[in-house]
């Protein structure tokens, strides 16, 4: 099938076009970019008054299967990917069994393929069982085709072993994604540590317990020369560290979530469990450092951390619900309307930092629109108003804090492979 996207303003910061033009796919690849464009035979998508994307790409998702699939599936977090606009998405290791080995690899890249939505890049363990202890058959990983390694949800605190795992990943020439926190320092705690603790008398989480730990993974990717990528930076001591590391010239990059940069912990003050999340949402001035880190490139990424919880999980007191919260069907909306129109990012520099950056720490194909690439293509309303409603959310949980807020822009069409996936905002069954 050959589509012709037409009228749509072009943003594509890697493939070098800008401004309104017509896009056309033909055999799984884009062929041709042009201001105007006369071709026959092809089926025509009106993107008058939308924008034209490069399929976005999430580098932080957990898809819960294999072992939860109450709580999310393969093929039913990578289909409200594509409802997000997200045309591939790594997802985590945590999972039951443990991605610690070639054969929980092969199975997630056979289902994501059966499924037909997104594009899943499985992420390998670091450790055996993310026990933090002995490392994960890395080697067998990284040949069944994991594009990278992470004990996300864990941190491996025992410096020796990660010396050793970073030693190691850069054989292989894969990142490591860093879930960054001292568990020691932050104990019991299932908030930020700050004025909203005090006041609501729940135990913090000091911001120094993520910090520390990247300041120690900054000095050992130095002296290693590994490549590292801190997941869900939260507060602004860390970016700060982030950036100064770049400054001397280190191979790091970082990505920041919608949640982390949107909400502050003064939401707790509902005792929603639907805010508990880790990292746990920072004060005022975090908010206002992350923000900062991606506008003068700090932060190169925006990923979501989507984290499926059933409804039942999540219904019980604040301390004791699990952490974690959905992401992948509000991300491009909530960053549109708290950083574009906020005017924090250009047009350009969001696409940098849900597709262009991405692929790049994942170092795969993507995020560009220039012809012979890969037809990963995205349309986006900046015009649609909508308010987020659990009814319109495919993902299998619920678990979203924007639930009840009012979002600029949506998702209207997405390609992957030139397969036309999502129309006018319905799924192409
Ligand atoms: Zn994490």
């Amino acid at each position: 099938m050959r589509y012709c996207i037409k009228g749509g303003e072009i943003v594509d910061p890697a493939g070098g076009f800008s401004g309104s033009g017509d896009l056309l796919i033909e055999d799984g690849k884009v062929t041709a970019v042009e201001r105007e464009l006369e071709v026959e035979d092809c089926q025509v998508y009106d993107a008058s008054g939308k924008l034209v994307f490069p399929g976005l790409i999430d580098l932080h998702v957990h898809l819960r299967e294999p072992g939860r699939e109450d709580e999310e599936t393969i093929a039913g977090g990578a289909k409200a990917a594509i409802k997000g606009g997200f045309t591939g998405i790594a997802c985590m290791a945590n999972t039951d069994p443990v991605a610690d080995n070639a054969v929980v690899i092969e199975y997630i890249k056979k289902q994501a393929q059966a499924a037909g939505y997104a594009k899943v890049y499985p992420i390998g363990a670091i450790t055996k069982g993310l026990q933090g202890r002995e490392l994960a058959e890395m080697g067998a990983m990284a040949a069944a085709g994991a594009v990278g390694f992470s004990d996300d949800g864990k941190t491996v605190t025992n410096a020796a072993v990660f010396r050793e795992a970073l030693e190691y990943a850069t054989q292989f020439g894969l990142p490591l994604f860093l879930h960054e926190e001292d568990p020691d320092l932050a104990g019991d705690g299932v908030m930020h540590e700050g004025y909203w603790s005090t006041v609501l008398g729940l135990p913090g989480i000091p911001s120094v317990a993520e910090e520390i730990m990247i300041a120690r993974d900054i000095l050992l990717a130095e002296y290693t020369g590994a490549r590292v990528h801190f997941c869900h930076v939260s507060a602004a001591g860390s970016v700060r560290l982030i950036r100064e590391a770049k400054f001397r010239g280190l191979l790091i990059s970082a990505e920041v979530t919608p949640h982390h940069f949107s909400l502050s912990d003064a939401m707790v003050q509902s005792y929603d469990p639907v805010f508990r999340v880790s990292p746990p949402l920072r004060g005022e001035r975090d908010l206002a450092a992350l923000k900062e880190g991606l506008r003068d490139g700090a932060i190169d990424v925006i990923a979501t951390d989507h984290a499926p919880h059933t409804l039942e999980e999540k219904h019980r007191e604040f301390s004791l619900a699990p952490t974690g919260m959905i992401g992948l069907e509000t991300a491009l909306s909530v960053a549109w309307t708290e950083l574009v129109l906020e005017k924090i990012l250009t047009k350009q520099q969001l696409v940098e930092k849900m597709s262009v950056n991405p692929a790049a720490v994942l170092g795969i194909s993507g995020g560009s629109l220039k012809t012979g690439a890969a037809a990963d293509v995205i349309v986006f309303d900046p015009n649609l108003e909508w308010t987020v409603t659990p009814e319109q959310l495919v993902s299998k949980s619920k678990n979203s804090p924007f639930i009840g807020r009012k979002l600029m822009g949506g998702v209207d069409g997405v390609w992957v492979n030139g397969d036309l996936k999502l129309a006018h905002g319905n799924f192409v069954e």
